[in-house]
């Protein structure tokens, strides 16, 4: 690459990142826009290895910015992928109590998603039985969310490439950063070509708060990835699900809990997962790829000191879901949701996705809300976690009003 000169560089072509170019050209504040991507292609880390839930804003603390863009965001991209014919699964989402003590959460559930303005019904057991005569709630109360819709993630963040393209924003792929000149707004890549910018937005996912740090930006947190592992049920199986089934989550923690999706394609295939174990690297989605050692121990230890203070129910994640990528126990947990499901009716998906979850080192607590954070030229969006793809079109909006751009 040459030496080249834009007025805004974002740094990461996720769905965050090209959302944030989206809204720039559709507000008209500027349309000179790079996007750098380090690999060679859109849809390698988390924003094509999701679930493709377009979450309809249910589970947010109202006031939290997850709370105060989701609704939207589903709506606005949900449109967007409407008009732009891409696939799209309506099939709504059902969310079950599987102990009877977690009945009361469908009731906090149902007031979060009524105060985010998402539209939400309960449904008694009969009622759920019609939906999904398989499914159980322990409880025989649920909550039934109509406007919960799954995409093909990997199709959604192709085609806004290409939209992009087309208004004229240049994606530089496979570019990597080797040096940060902030006072300079000047970025150094590894065939020593440069880049000066006068507003850096950096969007790069798992590697955010790394980048952050060469601004130093965000010092008191660090990346703590956790892995989702995804299986699916077998094509001749007797399972049969039309809709979303989750169970009712812990909300002291950020994580769902392993859940049944239908995909987005003509004949559905019904994933179960994600998993959220500790993950041994940021990009390790396989076995011995992007090991990290020494990321690793440092985060088990985290980890540790967490469950030994039992800081925000660490133990009872570590008993409930820190084991779920082994067969039995992610058996176990979807066997809460539907009883007939045996270990010979699933298979592993070659699906996996890493989770960008913050953690803040000064008061030791995993971080539930997105966070971005002003520097010099430059606004740093820590902890894109789910929903961040659903609200991305929101987000960017959000992003934009908060950055010192204007
Ligand atoms: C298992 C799983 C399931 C999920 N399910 C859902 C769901 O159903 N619905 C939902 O709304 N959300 C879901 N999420 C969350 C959602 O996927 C993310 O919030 C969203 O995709 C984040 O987008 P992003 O652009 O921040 O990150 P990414 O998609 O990871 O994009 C960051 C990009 O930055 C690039 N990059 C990194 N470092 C650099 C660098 N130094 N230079 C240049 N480029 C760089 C990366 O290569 C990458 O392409 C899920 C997440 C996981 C892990």
């Amino acid at each position: 690459m040459k030496n080249i000169k834009t007025e805004i560089v974002i740094i990461g072509a996720g769905m965050v990142g090209q959302s944030i170019a989206y809204q720039l050209i559709e507000r008209k504040i500027s349309n000179k826009i790079t996007i750098i991507e380090k690999e060679n292609a859109v849809g390698l880390h988390t924003s094509g290895r999701n679930s493709g839930v377009l979450h309809a804003g249910l589970y947010y603390k109202p006031g939290s910015l997850k709370a105060k863009v989701s609704v939207k965001g589903s709506k606005r991209l949900k449109n967007w992928i409407i008009d732009n014919k891409l696939s799209i699964n309506s099939c709504g989402k059902i969310i079950v109590p599987t102990e009877t003590h977690l009945d009361k959460q469908l009731d906090v559930l149902a007031e979060r998603g009524i105060k985010n303005g998402a539209k939400v019904e309960y449904l008694d057991e009969k009622s759920l039985y019609e939906i999904l005569p398989q499914a159980k709630s322990a409880s025989g109360r649920a909550l039934w969310s109509p406007n919960t819709a799954v995409v093909n993630p990997k199709q959604v963040i192709n085609h806004l490439k290409s939209q992009l393209e087309l208004k004229g924003v240049k994606f530089k792929m496979g570019h990597k950063i080797s040096k940060v000149n902030k006072f300079k707004s000047e970025l150094v890549f590894e065939d020593n070509s440069k880049l000066s910018f006068d507003y850096l937005f950096n969007c790069s996912g798992l590697q955010s708060d790394r980048l952050a740090h060469k601004f130093e930006i965000g010092l008191d947190y660090i990346l703590l990835p956790f892995k989702g592992l995804y299986w699916k049920i077998k094509d001749k199986s007797p399972i049969s699900i039309s809709t979303n089934l989750y169970p009712v989550p812990d909300l002291a923690f950020p994580f769902l809990g392993v859940h049944f999706t239908p995909s987005a394609d003509s004949k559905p295939v019904i994933t179960i997962g994600p998993t959220a174990t500790p993950a041994w690297g940021r990009e390790n989605y396989n076995l011995f790829d992007g090991l990290e050692p020494l990321m690793a121990f440092k985060n088990i230890s985290i980890l540790a000191s967490q469950y030994i203070q039992n800081k925000g129910g660490f133990q009872k994640y570590v008993n409930e879901q820190a084991f779920q990528s082994f067969q039995p126990f992610l058996v176990k947990a979807a066997k809460k949701l539907i009883p007939s499901l045996k270990p010979e009716f699933i298979e592993p998906s070659n699906k996996v996705g890493i989770r960008a979850q913050l953690f803040n080192l000064k008061d030791s607590k995993l971080i539930d809300d997105f966070l971005c954070i002003n520097g010099l030229n430059s606004t740093h969006v820590l902890n894109a976690i789910s929903p961040a793809f659903t609200a991305s079109f929101e987000l960017a909006d959000l992003i934009i009003d908060r950055s010192e751009i204007f």
